[in-house]
Formats: C-alpha cells, sequence, structure tokens
C-alpha cells in the first residue's frame, strides 16, 4: 500500500479507532475502505487539501431519542431510536431502519456509511443514511409493533423528508412496520409524500421493491459470471437467511436454472441436496413471515433435508454462496472451506455478513467477490425508483422496473470493472466498488466547498 506524504494508514486509522471508541463495526467499515481508496487518492492532492477522507468517515449527524410504548400487559416499556445522517453530498440521505436487539450506533453508523457507497453506485441521486432500534419484535403482538412504530415515528418525523432523508426497511422492518410509520407520518405532519419507501402499492409503493434485494444480488453474481463466460446454471449455491433477501435471491436462482441447497436463520441452516424449488421457498416464506416459524421446520415438511443446530452453511460443497442474513457471518475460516471446496464466486446479499479476515482469504484465492455494495443494491436502486415514482405521481410497470433493476446491477457492475480490474482476468471487486462510490461523493463534497 503506498504511503501518501500527507497521512499514513495506519495515522489515519488510529484517528478513526480514537475518536469512535467502543464502535467496532463501523471502524471495521472505514477500514475496509480506506484500505482501498488510499492507493487511489495517494497523489490527488484536492482530496488531501480539503480532507476528504477524514470528512467522509464523519456523520454529517447521529440523532439519538428515546421510544416509549406500552406492551399489551399495560406495562411502560422504553427503547432507544436513532437516525444516522451519513452524507447528503449526491442526494437526501437514503437508508432503512432495522429493529433488532442486536442495534446499537456503532452498527447504524457502519450501516449509513457502507450506504453513501452503495448508494452512489447505483448511479441514482441518493446519499447515504440508516437507524432502526434495539426494539425486538420477535414475539410482539401486531397491536404492540403498531404501537411502538407510532412512538418510534412520533420523534423521528421531524428528521425526515421527501427532500431530507427518506428511511426504508431493513432487518425486522418490512411492509407492515413501513405502513405503520408511515400512516403516523401523514397523521402528525398532514403530508402525503414519498418520505419513506418500501410501501404497499395502494398508497405509493413500487412494483419489485420487495424482490429487488435478493433479485439484484443474483443478477450481480451473473454478471460476475457472464464476465468469465459462465453462468448459473446448474450451478450449487449455499444460501445464508430465510428472510426477505435470502428467499428472494434463492427464488432467482432457481429462475436462472442454478441450484439452492441452503437456507438458515439464527437457530441454524437446513441443507436440501436436492435443491429448493420455488414451491419450497414459497413455503418458507410464508412459514418465515406470516407464521414466524423456525428454519427447522423445514425438514419435517420437505423429505430428504436436514437441519444442522447452531451451525451456518458455508462448509457444504458448493460452486457460489450468498450470504443473505446479518453482519460478520462468514469469518475467515468459513472462507477458507468454501474455497477449499470448489467455490469460485461469492456475492453478499447481506450487508458485511463477510468479516475483514473471510474478505481477505477471498482475495487471496481471486475468486469472485462481489461486495454487498455493489452487490446488495438492487433494493435501494428500487427504492430510488419508488421515489421517483412519487414526485412524478406515477407507477412504472413490473416489466419496465424488471429492465431497470438489470441495467442498473449491471451498470454497477461496469463501475467495478473501471477501478477494479487487476488484469489477467482477475477483477477486485470490492476495491472497484469501493473506489467509484467514493469517487463519486468525494467530487461531489469537493465542488461544494468547506461545508
Ligand atoms: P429479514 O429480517 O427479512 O431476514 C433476516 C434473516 O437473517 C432471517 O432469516 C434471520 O433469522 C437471519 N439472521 C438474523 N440474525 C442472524 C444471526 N445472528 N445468525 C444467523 N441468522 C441471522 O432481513 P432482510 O432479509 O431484509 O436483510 C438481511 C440482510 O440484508 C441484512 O444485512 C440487511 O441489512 C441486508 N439488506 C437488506 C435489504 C432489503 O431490501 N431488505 C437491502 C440491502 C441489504 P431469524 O428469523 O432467526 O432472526
Amino acid at each position: 500500500m503506498a504511503v501518501s506524504d500527507h497521512v499514513d494508514f495506519n495515522g489515519f486509522m488510529e484517528g478513526v479507532k480514537r475518536r469512535n471508541p467502543y464502535q467496532p463495526e463501523f471502524v471495521q467499515a472505514v477500514q475496509e475502505v480506506a484500505e482501498d481508496i488510499f492507493d487511489f487518492i495517494g497523489d490527488k492532492e484536492e482530496y488531501h487539501e480539503q480532507q476528504i477522507l477524514r470528512r467522509v468517515a464523519e456523520p454529517d449527524r447521529v440523532v439519538s431519542f428515546r421510544v416509549c410504548w406500552e406492551d399489551d400487559q399495560g406495562n411502560i416499556r422504553v427503547q432507544r431510536g436513532w437516525r444516522v445522517q451519513n452524507n447528503n453530498a449526491i442526494g437526501p440521505y437514503k437508508g432503512g431502519i432495522r429493529f433488532h436487539p442486536s442495534v446499537t450506533e456503532s452498527v447504524l453508523k457502519f450501516l449509513a456509511f457502507e450506504q453513501t457507497f452503495k448508494n452512489a453506485l447505483t448511479g441514482l441521486p441518493m446519499g447515504g443514511g440508516k437507524g432502526g432500534s434495539n426494539f425486538n419484535p420477535k414475539g410482539k403482538s401486531v397491536r404492540e409493533i403498531m404501537r411502538f412504530c407510532q412512538s418510534f415515528m412520533t420523534e423521528l418525523y421531524r428528521h425526515i423528508g421527501a427532500d431530507v432523508d427518506v428511511p426504508a426497511g431493513d432487518i425486522g422492518v418490512g411492509g407492515r412496520e413501513i405502513g405503520f410509520m408511515f400512516g403516523q407520518y401523514k397523521r402528525i405532519t398532514g403530508h402525503f409524500t414519498g418520505v419513506l419507501t418500501g410501501k404497499g402499492l395502494e398508497y405509493g409503493g413500487s412494483l419489485i421493491r420487495p424482490e429487488a434485494t435478493g433479485y439484484g444480488a443474483v443478477y450481480f453474481l451473473a454478471n460476475m459470471l457472464a464476465a468469465r463466460d459462465m453462468n448459473l446454471e446448474g450451478k450449487i449455491t449455499v444460501i445464508s437467511g430465510s428472510g426477505n433477501v435470502a428467499t428472494h435471491a434463492a427464488e432467482k436462482i432457481v429462475h436462472l436454472g442454478g441450484k439452492p441447497v441452503t437456507l438458515s436463520d439464527s437457530g441454524g441452516f437446513i441443507h436440501d441436496p436436492e435443491g429448493l424449488t420455488l414451491e419450497k421457498i414459497d413455503w418458507v416464506k410464508a412459514h418465515k413471515t406470516h407464521r414466524r416459524g423456525r428454519i427447522q421446520d423445514y425438514v419435517e415438511q420437505f423429505k430428504g433435508a436436514r437441519f444442522h443446530e447452531g451451525k451456518t452453511p458455508w462448509h457444504v460443497p458448493c460452486d457460489v454462496a450468498l450470504p443473505c442474513a446479518t453482519q460478520n457471518e462468514l469469518l475467515g475460516d468459513d472462507a477458507r472451506a468454501l474455497v477449499a471446496n470448489g467455490c469460485i464466486a461469492v456475492s453478499e446479499g447481506a450487508n458485511m455478513p463477510c468479516d475483514l479476515d473471510a474478505v481477505h482469504a477471498f482475495k487471496a484465492a481471486k475468486i469472485m467477490f462481489a461486495p454487498g455494495k455493489a452487490a446488495n443494491a438492487g433494493g435501494v436502486a428500487v427504492s430510488g425508483l419508488e421515489m421517483s415514482q412519487n414526485s412524478a405521481r406515477r407507477s412504472w410497470s413490473e416489466g419496465e422496473l424488471q429492465q431497470m433493476l438489470k441495467d442498473i446491477m449491471h451498470g454497477i457492475h461496469q463501475r467495478c470493472l473501471t477501478y477494479g480490474d487487476r488484469g489477467g482476468g482477475y477483477v477486485d471487486y470490492v476495491k472497484g466498488a469501493n473506489i467509484s462510490g467514493f469517487k463519486k461523493v468525494a467530487d461531489a463534497m469537493l465542488a461544494f466547498g468547506v461545508v
């Protein structure tokens, strides 16, 4: 790694660590991007003079607030809510809301940081943000979830707006929660605007938004394979998670002729050597979403499948892998096992599912590795298209949107090639995505002067 005259990499990271104590996820995310762009900015005087790297690694603001709600037994419960508005250099802040007990300021700062470059990569005018709460929706009644969402929005509404900050769903926040929050926003402000995405089709939502992240991750995978004259036909595919992203990724793998053989949840993973069909995937969707069931119940439903309690699926031999559950779910040893078992490509459906050790292992083995900020950008891209439809007060057809999603994923792949092509047929997609996303944001920041 070249060391610039102005600041060395270790010195920069020491500063990030010092300013963000007890925020390991955020530090990890900054390190991953900084590692890749340090060489790129080495000889670019303007970036150094204007302290662009330092400014990019500091969120515009972090809003934290109390959320009180009443459970069904009449107990008063207190949660913490956040909105991290990371960077709006190229458009209004945009990024999901996560409800999960593991949510902390560090997790949301890492997600908002990643989101900034991901959104830039889509080519659409969206800045980066993320929000959420340590509220655990599991085991809560629908009324409790509604009351929580209303209370959360009663504070959040003053920080967001169609041209300011446009949140969407994420883990624990699906169409139902978006509906509750949009209803409360409208009730408080009296404005019917495109202030949230992932809305129901009846009130301004976009077709294919639920499918977009999983489908997009598979389109990106298909683009990587196509660049090497390969395709998904017959490819054994290992997938983690069984939520929105995982099930739609599995669906698109089947559409394109591949064979998904695993899904997982926080209890363990199922291995179905015969492959998941569209019918089996539909059962999982209904079981996990509507019945709030566990993935282990799959083995009672479909013969020949096995459940592996408390395990992740990365040791199952496969051709391609899609981590689609959560951050840091695929570690260095898992990555080495995947490579040893013949895996040729990994596409991150989730955000930062592979830890730094795993990313380094994939890079060392020179397999095709698509980072989340490129591979899972399909969701936010269709959210961006939802914003456009809301502004224009119109709706595009499913066919139009499918084509736009495919084109956007192809465009992201091309942008990654611009800075990631290492020659000899090897593409460093992490580097390509980081530099391409960073450059767009950094150049906009340069245009604004010191603000
Ligand atoms: P869902 O809530 O629909 O599903 C999450 C899945 O991950 C569930 O199967 C859940 O299992 C599993 N999971 C959660 N924590 C763990 C854990 N510690 N170990 C193993 N499995 C776990 O979320 P999404 O599918 O929407 O999101 C998944 C990932 O994709 C997240 O990283 C999210 O940020 C990212 N993403 C999502 C987008 C979207 O459009 N939805 C857009 C871009 C990225 P369980 O049921 O047991 O909790």
